[in-house]
């Protein structure tokens, strides 16, 4: 494609704003649609694995990240009853080594500011708040900027609309999970937690994963149920009832980790979806990135990584192909399997961290005789992938 070409990316999240950027440094420009009329959302904790934070590291942006995130030392596997320890995989200054690239933790707030800070100082990237793009993408974007945009790139999360346009493309389907982000703000109120580590607690049916935050001077929790949705409401704040049902699945719990899930604060009540296999693009001119393309559940904390990965991979292929779908072929050429062999992991996980009776003993078993240097190596697929050594 030539640099000339009008590209548009619908959606302001991760996916968006780092699309944006990648495509800016190949020297493209580009229209970004985002439906909000202001980027200021809360949200929770997010880990930043260093397959994604090389990616960002490229964009020049390490040392903003730097400047608000932390480090953990290591990822504790912790039993959630008896707070028995069952393994610490190395990540700090051993991620920079192994992985050749850093793991950080940080509120999911702060990384979208680094990133519309930088697409607001990037001439090649035009922002257009309060823009939402309904029906036909193609010909929304065009009323807009006047012109037939060459690619119009649906980077707008799990509902999206821009999948709508695109045959065969999956549709949303309930994991059987629930999720709940908690904020643990004050160190003093989480004596049971390290400001070092991230700490995931292993339980029946149930997992609880800690990590530091910075922004708040405290905790983000995430803890991941199995369950049915109850209320009408899809995604919001707690009530009674939700809470009731929250505190059930962590009734045989270590008391401590109880009455800190009971003195967080800000709690939002997220169930699982996941976005079915299915096409990503149209053949033509519309293409779809991150969750749009493939929201997967949060058991290997990689949905914002594969974001990123899938935006780094795309801007690649729309350089150095001829025209939109050849890019395309080779874009899901590259994605398809990594996207996959993350969704089994994350699969993995479920099954590992979720286990009872018999297999929770084994899982327990294998921790302990693998230990954690044979853990890292485990992750080296994941977490010291490079797409630019593949091209
Ligand atoms: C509990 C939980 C914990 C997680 N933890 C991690 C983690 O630790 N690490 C990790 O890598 N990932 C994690 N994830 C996954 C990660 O949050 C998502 O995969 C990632 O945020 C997806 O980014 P996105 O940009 O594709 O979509 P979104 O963040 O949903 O962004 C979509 C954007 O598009 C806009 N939009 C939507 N429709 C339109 C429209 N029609 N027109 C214009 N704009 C539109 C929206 O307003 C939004 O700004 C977690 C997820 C959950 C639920």
């Amino acid at each position: 494609m030539q640099n000339a070409d009008p590209v548009a990316v619908v959606g302001a999240g991760i996916a968006g704003l780092t699309m944006a950027l990648c495509l800016a440094r190949q020297g493209f420009s580009t229209d970004i649609f985002e439906q909000a009329d202001a980027l200021d959302e809360v949200g929770a904790g997010l880990q930043l694995s260093p397959n994604a934070s090389r990616i960002l590291t490229d964009l020049g942006l390490l040392p903003a990240l730097q400047d608000v995130w932390s480090e953990p030392d290591s990822i504790a596997l912790v039993d959630g009853r008896t707070l028995r320890p069952l393994t610490d995989v190395p990540a700090g200054a051993n991620a920079r080594s192994r992985w050749a690239a850093p793991y950080g933790v940080l509120h999911r707030a702060s990384l979208q500011k680094i990133l519309l800070r930088a697409v607001r100082s990037e001439p090649l990237c035009r922002l257009h708040l309060g823009k939402r793009v309904e029906g036909d993408p193609v010909a929304a974007v065009a009323a807009v900027i006047g012109r037939r945009p060459k690619v119009v790139i649906g980077a707008d999360g799990i509902w999206s609309q821009t999948r709508a346009s695109i045959d065969g493309a999956g549709g949303v389907r309930f994991s059987g999970n629930i999720a709940w982000r908690l904020l643990l703000p004050g160190v003093e109120a989480s004596t049971r937690l390290s400001a070092s580590r991230v700490t995931a607690f292993l339980g029946p049916n149930a997992h609880l994963v800690a990590y530091p935050l910075r922004e708040i001077d405290g905790f983000n929790l995430v803890a991941i149920i199995g369950g049915k949705p109850t209320a009408a409401a899809w995604i919001g704040q707690d009530s009674e009832e939700r809470r009731r049902e929250f505190a059930a699945a962590f009734e045989n719990w270590h008391r401590d980790l109880r009455s800190m899930i009971e003195n967080a604060v800000s709690a939002t009540y997220w169930p699982l979806c996941t976005v079915d296999e299915g096409a990503w693009h149209n053949g033509r001119d519309l293409v779809l990135i991150g969750d749009a393309a493939h929201a997967m559940t949060p058991f290997a904390a990689q949905g914002a990584a594969m974001a990123i990965e899938d935006a780094s991979e795309l801007a690649h292929c729309l350089a150095t192909c001829a025209d939109p779908p050849a890019a395309f072929g080779r874009y899901e050429h590259a994605r398809r399997a990594r996207i996959a062999r993350v969704r089994n992991r994350a699969a993995f996980n479920r099954f590992a961290y979720h286990a009872r009776g018999p297999v929770r003993v084994a899982r327990n078993l294998v921790l302990a005789l693998k230990g954690p240097e044979a853990l890292a190596a485990d992750l080296d697929w994941l977490y010291g992938y490079d797409g630019s050594e593949r091209r």
